[in-house]
């Protein structure tokens, strides 16, 4: 799809986005032509990816298609060879590391296969610490940060580690750490895979409500054929390639 350099009114205070022309909606995601190597083994040969405002998207493909090399590149973790990722409509190409830092914080929530929970916080302190690293102030943090685990059904273990915690109690409390400072995207590597099936569930319809309610875009790692139930498009991939998109 063909974006067009109009400045816009935007979501972001103090920064411009871009408009995709064809939709008119600002796109939470764009990639083109993105080709990442390690060494000199080649893993994505030219992706093309779009995820537009609030919608939700699934990632399928086999093991070592390069679905988490992907993700690992849109959050600026990993980086990649030749082609153009935009977030929000910023290129991560033009920012400076800091900027990049900035950008990973506000912009993107991510949840995990294995959680990736901080073991000597609470659950509270684990969903308030993304609005930490912002400077928010300690009063507004402690309010969201509850407001989001009444969300995901979880108030009633604020004060509890994660290891006192089941499986789908961490994700629960991982999916409102990863909403905490109001991304635009969330991106989700395999979330329910560590899971038995009725928390999975729980998660999956949770990742949905926080997306419709919080107007968040999702890009959704998943092998599982009854994740995409929440998901409005599902795209392919295969040897580091998109294979195609369905509705
Ligand atoms: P998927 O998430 O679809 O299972 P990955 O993105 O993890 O696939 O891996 C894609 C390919 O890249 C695989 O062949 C894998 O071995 C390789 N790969 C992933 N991470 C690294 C790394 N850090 N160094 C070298 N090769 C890697
Ligand atoms: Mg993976």
């Amino acid at each position: 799809m063909r974006l067009v350099g109009v400045i816009a009114a935007t979501e972001f205070p103090d920064e411009q986005v871009l408009r995709c022309q064809t939709s008119g909606s600002i796109a939470a995601l764009r990639v083109a032509g993105l080709h990442k190597s390690y060494d000199t083994i080649e893993v994505l040969h030219g992706v093309d990816l779009e995820v537009r405002a609030g919608e939700r998207v699934a990632l399928m493909g086999r093991s070592g298609s390069g679905k988490s090399t992907l993700l690992n590149c849109i959050c600026g973790i990993e980086p990649f060879n030749v082609g153009e990722i935009e977030v929000g409509g910023e290129a991560l190409s033009a920012m400076e590391p800091v900027h990049l830092e900035k950008m990973r914080r506000e912009r993107i929530g991510y949840v995990f296969q294995s959680f990736h929970l901080l073991p000597t916080l609470t659950a509270l302190e684990n969903v308030e610490f993304p609005g930490q690293l912002m400077n928010l102030p300690a009063g507004q943090r402690c309010e969201r940060a509850r407001e989001l685990l009444r969300l995901v059904g979880m108030e009633h273990r604020e004060g509890h580690r994660p290891d006192a915690l089941s499986g789908g109690e961490r994700q629960r409390v991982a999916l409102a750490r990863a909403v905490m400072n109001r991304p635009r995207l969330i991106l989700a590597d395999e979330p329910t895979g560590s899971l038995d099936s009725s928390s999975g569930d729980q998660v999956l319809d949770l990742i949905e409500q926080v997306s419709i309610d919080e107007g968040i875009a999702v890009l959704l790692v998943t092998h599982d054929h009854n994740t995409v139930r929440i998901c409005d498009r599902i795209v392919r991939m295969q040897d580091g390639r998109i294979l195609g998109a369905s509705e």
